[in-house]
């Protein structure tokens, strides 16, 4: 079965990242391109060799030729554009965070669900060799029963990129929506676990020009008593970043795996000494968006689902919450698991 895909946002990182994802399936093809702007559209759409531009999500809905959907629009868009998609009949592979609220992620979902089309959230990084990894050595006893973790994620957001996200609360401005969002996934997914409760603090060093936060640090407390730390940033050119997982019998310290690029390294270090873990690395668009052409083809779950994306946004509204009131927020969603 062959796959078109239309773009919903005329984006950098369906640019720099998607597109080229896409192409990469078998059978797949990227056949239009939405921007607000028709002749954005058209230049964007000419530029990387996409045959159909337009600025009517109607248009590109009610084109035969677009099977589903890539949404990498602002975030407060997404939640319009998901229900249109799915009653479009068009499977939606969403950008994070899915949208700016729970009730609305929860509508996306039941939309896509009631419409009988795959829902997935575009959380590239546990699609990372080094993530999954991470996980099955979890998994399989390599550090004892998980204590703490550590993730550090504090970059320099590049020039190109300091737009909306520097000035604009009401598009999901600020670095929790952009960079934690991220983090949470990745623990929910290496520990199988899910965040219960959180403290957060957020910083303002003049990078923002409004009230949205450059940076933060919170802490949360996981369903299997495992206590996390997570520092975000726009504004740290040098720190590097990485990961750490502590445990009864051992530590994970995993580096350079908290990026879009494939690659990374991690050592395991327990009473014996330190070990370099072996990794063949993929690219981790590819293989997100290879799970979720698998699974529109009828082959199992994205690696990211609609319910994926909603527990990670119920958890960085909560730390937004917990920044704005100076309180620890329970996260509360029954309904949602892991995968
Ligand atoms: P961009 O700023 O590149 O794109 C967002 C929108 O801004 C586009 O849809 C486009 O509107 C408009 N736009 C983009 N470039 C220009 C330009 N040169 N001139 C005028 N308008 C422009 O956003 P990102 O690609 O950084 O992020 C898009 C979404 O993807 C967000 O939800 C973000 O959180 C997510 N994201 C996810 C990543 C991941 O790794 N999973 C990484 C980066 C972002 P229009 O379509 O109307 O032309």
């Amino acid at each position: 079965m062959s796959i078109g895909f239309g773009l919903i946002g005329a984006s950098n990182i369906a640019s720099s990242q998607m597109i080229g994802a896409i192409r990469a399936q078998d059978g797949c093809e990227v056949v239009s391109v939405l921007s607000s702007n028709a002749e954005r559209a058209e230049s964007y759409a000419k530029a990387r060799n996409i045959p159909h531009a337009t600025d009517s999500l109607q248009a590109l809905l009610s084109n035969p030729k677009v099977d589903a959907v890539y949404i990498s629009t602002t975030n407060e868009l997404h939640h319009a554009q998901v229900l249109a998609a799915a009653s479009a009949g068009k499977h939606v592979l969403c950008e994070k965070p899915l949208a700016m609220s729970i009730d609305d992620a929860k509508e996306m979902i039941d939309a896509c669900k009631n419409a009988s089309v795959i829902m997935a959230t575009n959380h590239h990084l546990r699609n990372a060799v080094a993530h999954r990894t991470l996980r099955q050595l979890i998994e399989d006893g390599a550090i004892g029963k998980p204590i703490a973790a550590r993730v550090f994620h504090a970059v320099y957001l590049p020039e190109h990129l300091q737009g909306w996200r520097l000035t604009e609360k009401g598009a999901g401005g600020g670095v929790v929506l952009d960079i934690t969002v991220h983090d949470i996934d990745t623990l929910r997914f290496i520990l199988q676990a899910n965040p219960v409760e959180v403290i957060s603090m957020s910083q303002y060093s003049g990078m923002t020009k409004s009230d949205l936060e450059d940076g933060t640090m919170s802490i949360f407390q996981f369903d299997n008593n495992v206590q996390a730390q997570v520092h975000d940033a726009f504004t740290v050119k040098h720190a590097g970043n990485g990961l750490e997982v502590h445990g009864t019998e051992g530590s994970l310290i995993a580096r350079n795996v908290m990026q879009q690029a494939p690659g990374g390294e991690i050592i395991l270090r327990n009473a014996v000494g330190e070990r370099l873990i072996e990794m063949q690395h993929e690219n981790l668009y590819e293989v997100g968006t290879r799970r979720f052409v698998e699974a529109v083809r009828g082959d199992g779950e994205p690696a990211a689902t609609g319910e994926d994306g909603l527990y990670s946004l119920a958890a960085a509204l909560a730390c937004l919450e917990s920044e704005e009131t100076g309180n620890r927020v329970k996260i509360v969603l029954d309904s949602v698991s892991f995968c």
